[in-house]
């Protein structure tokens, strides 16, 4: 549930059974799944997901699919990522929208070996450089090839910000898919990191000081080939249904953002600058802005569309896009309006400012976020109660271990001192 992938393998022959029957297997061993005494669980293979994996070899190869998880009796488990998600498209679905995303994948390149307990990045270069000999474009390259081999098209690639921080683009698919495409991207950048000497990590702020890793997603919806965001004339071509979603999104933030930023450490991510975004406001060119509206080519209509900014690289993609799909059918369906947007860099202002133009932060930790997310009807609605209680439980325990710590920071700053 918290979008760490699981695998069992099956030989050639279990196949049809798989198929016909499902594959059984304990529930009550993994995180969250089931009870004891509903331990017994199958998953069904999804064809259409069907991908041969480049990394394994060809003789024998091996191939992969995504799988369902069922009840013993056929019917979806409550448990089950993907039928949240599946759920979510219905939803929007009744409404008559499609739901395509776009994300911007960041991540960090790592030395194999930490030094003193800490990552060593694999360069020192920055935003967009082109180095020479460059681990990176080697990086880049074997991985894009693997991805385009099992069926994922990629925008763009370059370095990020940070040392040894990269961003991938992946071109926009329907919602599940790409849920499913992100997942795939996450084990093939760690397998080729492998590959060629280093790791990969998706951790939302692996480093104090250097830029967090983000996963901006750009969202539209559509209504047969119609974009519901584009209307030609109106302020950045956005449709009054672009800006009701829009408002959505702004207004259940607080409650999902233990969803879109679900580790004690994303928080020190979103409220450590570097172009993460900390209030809840949304701009246009404004890159301080949780949601932005991005620049419109002319001869586009249909690249109308809404990014996301506060999603980070290591939320479940399943989950995550659920709760922002939710959050803006329900702006939709309520027709909420839109706050005038946020021109300012909203980190330069002051808390007073903020306060007078209405701009709200987001949570400022886990604990923050859980709490917040506890009196949701919102978010439990959309994950349902099962995946809801799991998510609470689990993150509370984790905030609980998190505080259990002393950190060196207490006793750099205190020991001698106090
Ligand atoms: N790394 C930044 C983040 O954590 C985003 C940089 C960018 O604008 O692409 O969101
Ligand atoms: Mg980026």
């Amino acid at each position: 549930m918290l979008g760490t992938l699981k695998s069992v393998a099956v030989a050639p022959a279990e196949l049809e059974g798989a198929f016909s029957e499902g594959i059984g297997f304990d529930g009550s061993s993994i995180d969250g799944f089931a009870r004891v005494y509903e331990a017994d669980m199958l998953l069904r293979p999804d064809a259409s997901t069907f991908q041969v994996l480049p990394w394994r070899g060809e003789n024998p190869g091996t191939a992969r699919m995504f799988a369902d998880i069922l009840l013993p009796n056929g019917s979806p488990s409550l448990a089950d990522p993907r039928d949240v998600l599946r759920r979510a498209l219905t939803k929007a679905g009744d409404l008559g929208f499609t739901f395509y995303t776009h994300p911007e994948i960041e991540f960090y390149l790592f030395e194999k070996e930490l030094r003193r307990d800490r990552p060593v990045p694999v360069d020192s270069a920055g935003f967009f450089d082109h180095v020479p000999h460059g681990t990176a474009h080697d990086f880049r390259r074997a991985a894009i090839t693997m991805l385009e081999n099992m069926g994922i098209s990629v925008e763009f690639s370059h370095h990020e910000g940070g040392p040894g921080q990269n961003e991938i683009d992946l071109r926009y698919a329907d919602a599940l898919s790409m849920a499913d495409n992100i997942q795939t991207f996450k084990a093939v950048v760690k397998e080729v990191a492998l590959e060629q000497g280093y790791f990969a990590s998706f951790m939302a702020k692996p480093m104090a000081g250097e830029p967090g890793s983000g996963m901006h997603t750009h969202l539209s919806l559509f209504e047969g080939d119609t974009n519901a965001f584009h209307e030609p004339g109106a302020p950045y071509q956005l449709s009054r249904t672009g800006r009701h979603f829009i408002a959505g999104l702004l207004r259940y933030a607080p409650e999902f953002t233990a969803i879109t930023n679900q580790y004690v450490n994303s928080y020190k991510r979103l409220w450590g600058g570097a172009e993460a975004p900390a209030h809840i406001c949304w701009g246009h060119n404004n890159r301080s802005a949780m949601v932005r509206v991005p620049m419109y080519k002319p001869s586009k209509g249909q690249s109308t569309r809404v990014e996301v900014r506060s999603l980070d690289a290591a939320a479940n993609p399943y989950l995550a896009y659920s709760v922002l799909l939710c959050a803006g059918l329900k702006g939709i369906e309520d027709e909420l309006d839109l706050p005038p947007e946020a021109e300012d860099d909203v980190w330069n202002l002051t808390e007073r400012e903020r306060r007078a133009m209405g701009i709200e932060p987001l949570p400022a930790s886990l604990d923050e976020a859980i709490r917040t997310m506890e009196e949701s009807d919102f978010v439990a609605e959309v994950l349902g109660e099962h995946v809801f209680d799991f998510v609470l439980r689990n993150k509370r325990a984790e905030w609980a271990a998190y505080r259990d710590q002393v950190t060196e920071f207490e006793i750099k700053q205190d020991l001698r001192r106090l």
